[in-house]
């Protein structure tokens, strides 16, 4: 489909070259030296650094040439998927786009608008030659975002020289981002002691399943129940009515996401089979009435089990199922510049109890700093008051709401002169690439925008086509105004 004549043009131009170019994660090479070749067509200065990352500079128009400059950013790289018919190799074929008119879409693949869109965008910007007004423009593309955030993780932070960022990776029309959380993965393990098997004991194993999951920032302040917890909870309820042991207890795995099953195996006396079952039941009809409506398959089961070894003492079991029940998991703390953002939060996405340790794995949020760190010490005391020990991974920082920001001002006042309204202003709890700048761009006041997408991330994916033309009017208008 020939998709040029749509407006936009130059954009949708951009947008259809590189569509051309297949840039998965990972496989950002060829893209990356499609921008490089189009600075030096255009004689525009470039720097492509070790990682991948490219910048392309271009001095401010008429009148602007002394402006302080503003980097314009976006990622190279794309979600690759495809439905399971598409016979498409997406490492070696290119995209094929489509149009309802409304809407951009792949045919039978993502379309990579997320983040095909900005640079598009940027390049249209760079290649004009006298129409657009502007400030001295760093156009900043990194690789590797849906990764893992490697690129600006990676990036040679003394290249760019802007105080001021614009990120073009949000996905809906008429809100401005201007915060982000950062994380760490903590991982804390605690020593367990054994005992050896009484006389007269029989081993069930207990499960909790249905749990509907979700994301461990942007859902956990849904009220979704977090598997491994309700089986804690269990536990506790079943060990107030008769003594029980635990050999092992497993959920999650993925930190980033709310664990949806877990199982133990457990063992009680012969003849307290009928306080479990009844235990049971009471837990699930408690469990249903509190969320009959978010997750009504959620239940707690259990069934006869083979085992024949060791088990955690009498003082270990108890601490095992307290320190899951103690363990931070949920929202800690909303923001008081923010609306209903959530501010803190962590998520117990992993638990393993395997001989003599147990581990507990978290993922830590916050939008602030200090949200973290806070976080971070109520894991190291919960460690401490039990000789375990704590390992933290992966930290990055958070993208702090900024009290004084002339670009977030600007972003409003202009958004307000074109459409007689004002923009949402929202953060989001969870990793950006404006959480690593902001801790590479020391003090760099930054916002973060785009057009409306749909389903990113999935062969439905969907760009709006007139809202690729406001927000290209929109970016102008904004350059005009950022002198
Ligand atoms: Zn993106």
């Amino acid at each position: 489909m020939y998709i040029e004549s749509i407006k936009p043009e130059r954009v949708f131009h951009f947008f259809s070259e590189i569509s051309k170019i297949p840039r998965g994660s990972g496989n950002t090479g060829a893209i990356a030296e499609y921008c490089v070749n189009f600075a030096a067509e255009r004689k525009l200065d470039c720097y492509r650094d070790g990682y991948g990352n490219v910048m392309i500079f271009k001095g401010g128009t008429n009148g602007y040439e002394n402006s302080e400059s503003v980097i314009l950013q976006g990622h190279l790289d794309m979600v690759c998927e495809k439905l399971a018919e598409c016979k498409k190799d997406m490492e070696k074929e290119p995209i094929e786009i489509e149009s309802d008119g409304e809407y951009l879409y792949a045919q039978g693949t993502t379309l990579g608008g997320d983040d095909g869109i900005a640079i598009a965008y940027i390049l249209a910007l760079l290649d004009d030659d006298g129409g657009i007004s502007h400030p001295p423009i760093e156009a900043l593309f990194t690789a590797d975002e849906e990764i893992g955030l490697m690129g600006a993780n990676a990036l040679d932070a003394s290249r760019p020289h802007g105080k001021r960022l614009i990120n073009i990776d949000s996905e809906a029309e008429g809100v401005i981002t201007v915060s982000c959380a950062g994380a760490v993965r903590a991982e804390c393990v605690f020593p367990i002691s054994l005992e050896a098997q009484s006389e007269g004991v029989i081993f069930k194993k207990v499960t909790a399943s249905g749990f509907i999951g979700g994301h461990s920032g942007i859902d956990i302040d849904k009220g979704r129940k977090n598997a491994a917890i309700q089986l804690a909870e269990f536990l506790y309820e079943l060990s107030s009515q008769t003594k029980l042991h635990i050999v092992n207890f497993h959920s999650g795995g993925r930190l980033n996401a709310i664990p949806r099953y877990a199982d133990a195996l457990i063992c009680i006396y012969r003849d307290r089979e009928e306080i479990l079952s009844g235990c049971l039941e009471a837990f699930n009809k408690q469990l249903h009435s509190v969320c009959l409506q978010t997750e009504p398959d959620a239940a707690i089961s259990c069934e006869d089990a083979l085992y024949d070894g060791k088990y955690a003492d009498d003082k270990s079991t108890r601490e095992i199922i307290s320190t899951v029940l103690l363990a931070p998991s949920g929202v800690s703390a909303i923001s008081p510049d923010i609306p209903f953002l959530v501010q803190t939060s962590s998520n117990l996405g992993l638990v393993s109890l395997e001989d003599d340790r147990l581990t507990l794995g978290f993922m830590v949020r916050s939008n602030t700093e200090h949200g973290k760190a806070k976080t971070v010490r109520r894991l190291r005391c919960l460690v401490d008051s039990q000789c375990g020990s704590l390992n933290l991974q992966g930290d990055y920082p958070a993208w702090e709401y900024k009290k004084d920001s002339p670009l977030r001002d600007v972003m409003i006042s202009t958004y307000e002169e074109m459409y007689g309204e004002k923009p949402q202003v929202c953060a989001i709890h969870a990793g950006l690439e404006c959480g690593i700048l902001a801790g590479k761009l020391n003090g760099a006041d930054m916002v973060s925008i785009g057009p409306n997408m749909k389903n990113v991330h999935t062969p439905d994916e969907r760009l709006e086509i007139k809202s690729v033309q406001r927000c290209w009017e929109y970016l102008l208008r904004v350059l005009k105004n950022l002198k």
